[in-house]
């Protein structure tokens, strides 16, 4: 798996504006937001694209288009939900699914509770949507998913990333698994803590967004 930590300083100037506690919902959703869009542009640097000819005013040109079957955002609830905006903005037709994962806050062990992806990803291009890569389970367990239904490439999109998160899915996904695997991140930061939090973090990055429910 390979990990790029998005080094720019308009991400890095926004990404400690949504750190800030007194960052209330309204604008932490704004940042995200802004924050997706720059990150897509990274994490889509090896789209699939095919060759075209158009005609300008003036005469023909070679170019190229996304190529079909056309690329999958997933983002996992709920989190995930607060960052698809800023990535369809730059795909407007790629197609949409979506999974659901709880955290256990005692085990910090995910489970599934919601699926809805295209039994068949041949050919694919994913992305999915998680701000947190804490433990990296909840990612490993989409990856896996998205990977047995024959995606052609996986890449991850984190607004904040945990050494020993981005550790697991490297062990989990070794430079010989048969697709590519990213992960594209606004930060990597210094650790998690005993709950699972990444630290220094932003802190819950679902009730930030969605509020306390
Ligand atoms: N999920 C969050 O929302 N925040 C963390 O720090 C870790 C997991």
């Amino acid at each position: 798996m390979h990990t790029l930590v998005a080094d720019h300083p308009l991400i890095a100037h926004k990404l400690t504006a949504l750190r800030n506690v007194e960052t209330e919902t309204p604008v932490f959703r704004r940042l995200t937001d802004e924050l997706v869009t720059l990150l897509a542009y990274e994490a889509t640097r090896d789209i699939r694209v095919e060759h075209v000819s158009v005609q300008t005013p003036l005469t023909a040109a070679d170019g190229v288009k996304l190529a079909r079957p056309v690329p999958l955002v997933i983002p996992v609830l709920r989190a995930g939900i607060g960052m698809l905006d800023g990535i369809t903005r730059l795909l407007p037709t790629a197609d949409v699914g979506f999974v659901g994962l709880a955290r256990d806050e005692e085990t910090l062990v995910a489970s599934t509770y919601a699926t809805r992806l295209p039994a068949d990803l041949t050919g694919r291009d994913t992305f999915v949507l998680d701000p947190m890569l804490a433990t990296g389970g909840t990612l490993e367990t989409v990856f896996r998913m998205l990977a047995t239904r024959g995606a052609a490439s996986i890449t991850g999109i984190c607004l904040l990333a945990a050494p020993e998160g981005v550790a697991h899915l490297e062990a989990a996904f070794p430079a010989d698994f048969p697709i590519p695997v990213k992960v594209v991140t606004a930060g990597l930061d210094e650790r998690l803590n005993e709950r699972g939090y990444i630290m220094p973090g932003l802190g819950d990055a679902g009730d930030r967004l969605y509020g306390e429910i």
